[in-house]
C-alpha cells in the first residue's frame, strides 16, 4: 500500500524523518488504519448507546452519524429527488449536519450555551464529527440528542403537513423530555465508555476533501527546528507528505505558523 502513496520529502534528515514517521504515519497500512477507525467507531457507538434517553433518540443519532438519514442531499444522491435545498432556510443543501445543526432557522433551538458558542466558533465536516467533538468536550449529550430528535421529528411532520411544534417550542420541549426520562426510568448504573480514544484519534475527511495535519519538533541541543505535514484523503491514504529541518530554533508558535503556511 505504501507504494501507492506519493511522498514528497524535502530536506528531511534522519532524526527528523524518524520523528515524522513516528508522529504521523503510525497507521500507514490500510489494515492498521481500518483497525483504528473501527476502534474509534466502537467507542462512539458505545457512547451513543449509553445516553440516558429513549432508544428511538439513540437510534436517530446513530443513523445521523452513519449518514443514513433521508436528508434531501442523500435523496438526491439516490436520484429520488433532484433539488437538495433545505425546506427551512431555502438556501443551503440539506445534509444531516445542516438539517440538525447548521440551518440558520435553527438558531433559536441552539441559542443556549454551550451549544451557541460551539455553533459560532467551530465548523464540522459532518454530523459524526460534530457529535465526537461535543462528547469529548463533556457537553450535555442527553440534551443535545433529544433536541436533535425533536428537530428531525418536527422537520418530518412539517413535510407531511402534520400538526407539530414550532422551532421556538423545541428548547422547552427538550428540557421537559430529558427531565421526564430521568423521573420515569429506574436509576441506571451509568457506565460511560473511556473517551481517551475519541480525544486522541485522527479522523479522515469526508469524500472529495483532503485533511492536512502539521506538527513541529525542536532540537534544543542542535538549535534547530523541524516541521512536518501530511495530507490524507477520505480513505486515510497519504497523498503527500513533507518534512523540513530549519537551521534555527524557533518558538513552537512560530513553527506551527510556518507549518500551516
Ligand atoms: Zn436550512
Amino acid at each position: 500500500m505504501a507504494d501507492a502513496k506519493v511522498e514528497i520529502l524535502i530536506n528531511g534528515d534522519k532524526a527528523l524523518r524518524s520523528w515524522f514517521v513516528r508522529r504521523f504515519l503510525k497507521a500507514e497500512t490500510q489494515t492498521e488504519w481500518e483497525e483504528d477507525q473501527m476502534a474509534y467507531d466502537k467507542v462512539l457507538w458505545r457512547t451513543i448507546w449509553s445516553l440516558q434517553v429513549l432508544n428511538k433518540i439513540k437510534n436517530l443519532v446513530w443513523r445521523a452519524c452513519r449518514n443514513l438519514l433521508p436528508s434531501k442531499e442523500n435523496l438526491v444522491r439516490q436520484t429520488i429527488i433532484k433539488d437538495p435545498t433545505c425546506d427551512r432556510c431555502k438556501h443551503e443543501p440539506e445534509s444531516a449536519l445542516h438539517a440538525l445543526w447548521n440551518c440558520s432557522e435553527l438558531d433559536v433551538v441552539w441559542e443556549e450555551e454551550p451549544f451557541q458558542h460551539c455553533r459560532r466558533q467551530h465548523t464540522f465536516v459532518d454530523f459524526k464529527e460534530l457529535l465526537s467533538w461535543l462528547i469529548t468536550k463533556d457537553h450535555n449529550m442527553e440534551l443535545f440528542a433529544t433536541s436533535v430528535w425533536l428537530i428531525w421529528t418536527q422537520r418530518n411532520q412539517m413535510r407531511l403537513s402534520q400538526p407539530c411544534l414550532s422551532v421556538h417550542q423545541i428548547p422547552s420541549s427538550t428540557k421537559e423530555r430529558v427531565a421526564e426520562f430521568v423521573v420515569t426510568q429506574p436509576a441506571p448504573a451509568i457506565i460511560r465508555p473511556d473517551l481517551t480514544l475519541l480525544r486522541a484519534m485522527w479522523r479522515p475527511p469526508i469524500p472529495d476533501v483532503v485533511k492536512m495535519n502539521c506538527n513541529r519538533a525542536i532540537f534544543k541541543e542542535q538549535k534547530k527546528s523541524g516541521i512536518g505535514a501530511v495530507i490524507r484523503d477520505s480513505n486515510g491514504l497519504v497523498m503527500a507528505s513533507m518534512s523540513k529541518l530549519l537551521p534555527q530554533q524557533y518558538t513552537p508558535m512560530e513553527i506551527e505558523a510556518m507549518a500551516a503556511s
